[in-house]
């Protein structure tokens, strides 16, 4: 804990001109903790607040992208049991995503029904964790929506004009041609901030060689979903309470973070595929949307596993692996390997890329 003492004693001897580091060795503290009271005292630097801007676009644009751009998309698995797969209708909702690609409903309306009806998404309303989703929403709103946000959380007028800034540039930015959806606004300050965040979606969902079923975009939708849960609350990693208060750039790297939120929620959306497949003997995800989670699934895994640079990073890497060890994904030439070991079942489903 920081004391009063020593904030003013920060301020000071910034004042004099002394360097971050030269105040924490003098006063004792973390060097993040000096920059922490600088950055609350609004004494940092122009630069350093461009610093902090561009940081955090990095994070929207990095980490709550759904689908990473991966080389081959297009994959055909098989599993050891083909019996076991059945098509699945979808009975549970009235609009259907080919309806939407004909023409004949409008997306909005199709987000709308999955919103109402997706009992995961009403869920996360209840609990406080979503506000809603958002698509084509006007500028002046969304400034509204995100000004109202931030102020809950953040004292300096400065600041939060900053904040709405960078939320509004992320949503209007054009999306790259497999980010279907992303949570607003992907600010690193709301991280475990318990504000409730909004899932914003892109025309791209419709066109989307990933998401080809009803299904697909269940799918995408709990992703989201996933997203929202680690953002609203923190993540709990082995007894490890990962926030904005709790990591820095220098304990824990954005681009490690990124991976481990795709990570947890590749995993999530491979769970509920293989969950319906041992309780229904059938998956109603298309093979495309399944292979394509399965690429990134490993991607991410590998990416926490081998890309470890702080001690933080290691322990929540180590442990991280170890909770999601009932999913294990491995590659063997081209076909990459998930091993599930899940609600009493184990077995391998192979992906195989077709060219
Ligand atoms: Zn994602």
């Amino acid at each position: 804990m920081v004391t009063r003492k020593q904030k003013k004693r920060v301020t000071a001897l910034y004042k004099e001109g002394k360097s971050d580091l030269e105040i924490a060795t003098q006063l004792g503290l973390p060097k993040k903790d000096v920059f922490d009271i600088r950055r609350k005292n609004d004494s940092l630097t122009k630069e350093e607040k461009e610093q902090i801007r561009k940081t955090r676009r990095n994070i929207i644009i990095g980490g709550i992208a759904i689908a990473s751009v991966i080389g081959t998309r297009i994959v055909n698995y098989f599993l050891n049991k083909q019996s076991r797969f059945q098509t699945n209708s979808n009975t549970q909702y009235s609009l259907t995503l080919e309806q939407v690609r004909f023409g004949k409903v409008s997306l909005e309306s199709y987000l709308d029904e999955r919103f109402r009806l997706m009992p995961d998404v009403q869920a996360a309303v209840k609990s406080g964790m979503l506000k809603g989703f958002l698509y084509k929403v006007p500028k002046p709103q969304l400034e509204l929506i995100l000004t109202q946000m931030f102020e809950h959380i953040i004292p300096n007028k400065e600041d939060i004009k900053l904040e709405v800034r960078t939320g509004l540039e992320a949503y209007y930015k054009p999306w790259l041609k497999e980010e279907f959806a992303k949570i607003v606004p992907g600010s690193l300050h709301l991280f475990g901030k318990k504000v409730p965040l909004y899932v914003g979606f892109g025309d791209s969902i419709i066109y989307s060689s990933v998401l080809t079923t009803d299904a697909d975009i269940t799918g995408a939708i709990k992703h989201e979903l996933e997203h929202i849960k680690d953002w609203y609350g923190g993540i709990n990693v082995g007894g490890i309470y990962l926030s904005f208060d709790t990591t820095s750039p220098k304990t824990f790297g954005l681009e490690f973070l990124g991976n481990l939120l795709e990570l947890r929620a590749h995993y999530k959306e491979l769970e509920e595929a293989y969950k319906e497949l041992t309780t229904t003997n059938k998956m109603s995800v298309s093979d495309k949307y399944f292979g394509d989670r399965a690429i990134g699934y490993l991607k991410h895994w590998n990416y926490i596993k081998n890309n470890v640079t702080t001690d933080l990073e290691r322990r929540v890497s180590a442990s991280q692996l170890n909770d999601l060890k009932g999913i294990f994904p491995s590659k063997i030439g081209k076909d990459i390997y998930l091993s599930f070991n899940l609600f009493g079942e184990k077995e391998e489903i192979r992906v195989r890329p077709l060219k």
